[in-house]
């Protein structure tokens, strides 16, 4: 391993068959379809998944019809400066708390909750995580952020109404990560790439992301 290499803190989720996801999403099949254990020529599986699932990415037609899907993403929205802000209210990402760290038009922001070190260490899907208040995310629109990451499955609650923070950021045209593991970060400034894959049209799709700390 290179100095580079350990530069770079993954902050994505590990996919795996039978992980969690959300309730009403397809589950995760991982499966070998040819094993070299079973006479096989290689070993090969078949994926079957949402593509909302783990660390992914939300495209503008998740909730608006008609609008751009992950393939017409600017790779400038997620490759670039990246700032992780930490959260210290246990229930809710609000607008004051957001204030206080004088967001910028542009800017990719990502926000680290007791979701990163919680919600991923539990084996079900977890209903009470952190999530982004309605006034939150007005104030994200308000304020022209670029890009935003949040450390569960949802920018909006499990018991919230979450299609409207996802109307009210993909309007704006706001670029959403959902699923990072940020428990290996803290709060500052850094390098970000986050790649979903180039799936036609679709409202979302999984991605592999990675920080490196800005000296
Ligand atoms: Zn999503």
């Amino acid at each position: 391993m290179t100095d580079d290499d350990e530069a770079w803190i993954d902050v994505s989720v590990t996919v795996r068959h039978g992980m969690p996801h959300w309730p009403d999403n397809p589950p995760i099949v991982m499966q070998r379809a040819m094993e070299l254990a079973r006479g096989h020529a290689c070993n090969l599986s078949h994926l079957a998944m949402g593509v909302h699932t783990g660390t992914h990415m939300d495209a503008p037609v998740h909730f608006i019809h008609q609008a751009a899907g992950v393939d017409q993403m600017p790779l400038t929205a997620t490759m670039g400066p990246a700032r992780v802000i930490e959260i210290t209210d246990p229930r809710e990402i609000t607008a004051d708390e957001l204030r206080e760290h004088r967001l910028q038009a542009g800017e990719r922001v990502l926000f680290r909750t007791s979701n990163s070190p919680r919600c991923w260490q539990a084996d079900r899907f977890v209903e009470d995580f952190v999530y982004i208040s309605e006034p939150a995310a007005e104030y994200l629109a308000e304020t022209r952020v670029r890009t935003v990451g949040v450390d569960y499955l949802s920018v909006g609650g499990y018991h919230a109404d979450g299609a409207k923070i996802h109307r009210i950021l993909l309007t704006a045209g706001i670029w959403i990560i959902e699923g990072l593991d940020l428990s290996a970060v803290r709060a500052g400034r850094y390098d970000m790439i986050c790649l979903p894959v180039k799936l036609h049209g679709s409202d979302g799709a999984p991605a592999r992301a990675v920080l490196r700390p800005i000296a």
